[in-house]
């Protein structure tokens, strides 16, 4: 496992999680995601990719929700669960993220080459 991957795995499980609204995607959009997580996702054509784009949603967004659930990026799994990405649906987990771990995820974003999904 390489240094990133690891801070990866960290951070997801400091991520709490919540339930959504059944059925709800509303905050599914065009991301951007590290190099390492995009790896792990099935890829795409440069069509899919386009028309997701133009339809400023997600490539991965299919009709039964997010086709890579368990292997979504960071980005998708911090909305909601901070101040600065509340759901509009008031959805949220127990206890928001640590503050200091948040900090840290928008550090390794910085630090790490970023690909629109
Ligand atoms: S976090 Fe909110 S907007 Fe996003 S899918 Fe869940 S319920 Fe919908
Ligand atoms: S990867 Fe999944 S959760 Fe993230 S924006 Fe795309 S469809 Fe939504």
């Amino acid at each position: 496992m390489t240094k990133n991957e690891f801070k990866i795995h960290f951070f997801r499980e400091q991520i709490p999680t919540f339930s959504c609204t059944p059925g709800c995607h509303d905050c599914c959009g065009p991301v951007t995601a590290s190099s390492e997580e995009v790896a792990r996702l099935p890829i795409k054509t440069d069509a899919e990719h386009d028309t997701a784009l133009a339809e400023l949603t997600c490539p991965y967004l299919g009709e039964n929700g997010c086709e890579v659930y368990d292997d979504r990026p960071l980005i998708c799994r911090l909305y909601g669960t901070t101040p600065s990405m509340l759901c509009p649906h008031e959805k949220k987990p127990e206890q928001m993220i640590d503050s200091r771990i948040e900090r840290k995820i928008h550090d390794f974003h910085a630090q790490t080459r970023q690909i629109l999904l």
